[in-house]
């Protein structure tokens, strides 16, 4: 009976979210039309493969492991050493500390985001997003009994500052912030994270709670033009870091990331301990051992990232060409075009008569953009851009 399922789970399962609803289309009509003839600009599924330490790590640990050691359970934060190792680069690369012991490894970001709603959010309590922002933070903090309020951008995808103070309420617990940022590709400047973090303290005084500041940042290490990644633990206390290895370590399918309470959260056992238990109400039990015991050993190294920016200056250049109008990204791998007619759902559907894949960008919080993932071969790029032509000119771009 239909009835007795939890309705919302039921209508979530039921509502693929846009980009995967898009990569499954352009999945069906790569196998109908061919490969080749398809511009699948839908997910953010890295295009380049791992560095070669992570396949060297899993040969090794393969021969040199007891495989019944190598293969049971962890413990559920993760491996020690793993979680160690953790601490330790995040403190070495920022001027926070950070204790393994409030590190908890998870399976992925999603993970991470999910636990850590779970862990503060009481019923009726909100987390605040930037706009645009990752489509499934919505469904994380609703899960968690809790509701999803969004900040518009300014028109350069920065945080509209003025329009957070007006959202920062009593029920305001927790502000998910994500730089470089998926879609619009846009990184937080230094004086946004500033002015963000005296915004949060105003408000964790008024209150008389802690706002939690949530810095999801599965691009960190995604940064052009010689930018350095910030770390919002230093500018703000209540600071929690989520990661990923799904991107710098193009490992997206091996689903691990982390989540680490920086050494400034007040009770930051507690935190962590409530972590580990809204970790223990999902049931992640641990994330998985190999993969924990292969990224231990790669820590340090990433995929080659120069491919990204290379692609970006190919895919951008190439629309600018073509008269459309882009947000230039400074970071991750995503590149927010402006659609030339307001509704963003039917561009796309036309994009598609070209068999250009390309993402509205209404779920992400913003209407009238269009998400384009460019990590992609860059001879797809290549490719695309009769396509591209073709579109442009049926909408009557006009060349710049
Ligand atoms: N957060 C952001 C901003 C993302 O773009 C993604 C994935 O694309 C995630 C979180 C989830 O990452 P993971 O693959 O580690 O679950």
């Amino acid at each position: 009976m239909i009835e007795a399922l939890s309705a919302r789970s039921l209508a979530w399962g039921r509502t693929e979210n846009n980009i995967r609803a898009l990569a499954g289309y352009a999945a069906a009509r790569k196998a109908e039309i061919g490969r080749e003839n398809v511009f699948d600009f839908s997910i953010g599924n890295p295009s380049v493969p791992p560095p070669p330490c992570v396949n060297e790590a899993f040969r090794a640990l393969l021969e040199e492991t007891d495989p019944v050691e190598l293969h049971a359970y962890t413990p559920a934060p993760g491996l020690p050493s793993l979680r160690r190792a953790i601490a330790r680069q995040l403190s070495e690369k920022s001027g926070t500390d950070f204790d393994w012991r409030q590190v908890y490894v998870t399976m992925g970001a999603s993970a991470g985001l999910a636990a850590f709603c779970r862990a503060v959010l009481l019923p009726g309590e909100k987390a605040v997003a930037f706009a645009p922002f990752f489509m499934e933070y919505r469904v994380f903090a609703e899960a968690a009994g809790g509701a999803l309020v969004t900040v518009p951008p300014r028109e350069d995808m920065q945080p509209d500052l003025g329009a957070l103070t007006s959202v920062l309420d009593e029920k305001v617990k927790l502000v998910i912030l994500n730089s470089p940022n998926n879609p619009s590709g846009a990184v937080l400047t230094e004086e946004s994270l500033r002015r963000i973090s005296a915004l949060l303290s105003d408000a964790e005084r008024r209150y008389g709670h802690p706002v939690y500041l949530l810095a999801d940042e599965p691009y960190r290490e995604l940064l052009f033009d010689g930018r350095r990644p910030l770390c919002a633990a230093d500018y703000y206390d209540d600071t929690v870091i989520c990661y990923s290895y799904s991107k710098s370590l193009s490992l997206p399918g091996e689903r691990l990331g982390y989540l680490a309470v920086s050494s400034r959260v007040r009770d930051r056992e507690a935190v962590f301990d409530a972590i580990a238990g809204a970790a223990r109400g999902c049931g992640y039990i641990n994330a998985p051992s190999l993969i924990q015991r292969v990224v231990e050993r790669c820590l340090d190294a990433t995929a080659d990232l120069d491919v990204y920016a290379r692609n970006r200056e190919a895919l951008y250049g190439g629309l600018r060409e073509l008269g459309f109008t882009c947000v230039y990204p400074d970071g991750a791998f995503y590149l927010f075009v402006k659609s030339p007619i307001p509704d963003a759902v039917a561009f796309s559907e036309r994009a598609k008569r070209y068999e250009l894949i390309l993402v509205p960008s209404d779920d992400f919080g913003v209407p009238g953009y269009l998400r384009l993932a460019y990590c992609v071969p860059r001879e797809m790029i290549d490719r695309s851009m009769g396509a591209f032509a073709a579109l442009a000119r049926e909408f009557g771009l006009k060349k710049e």
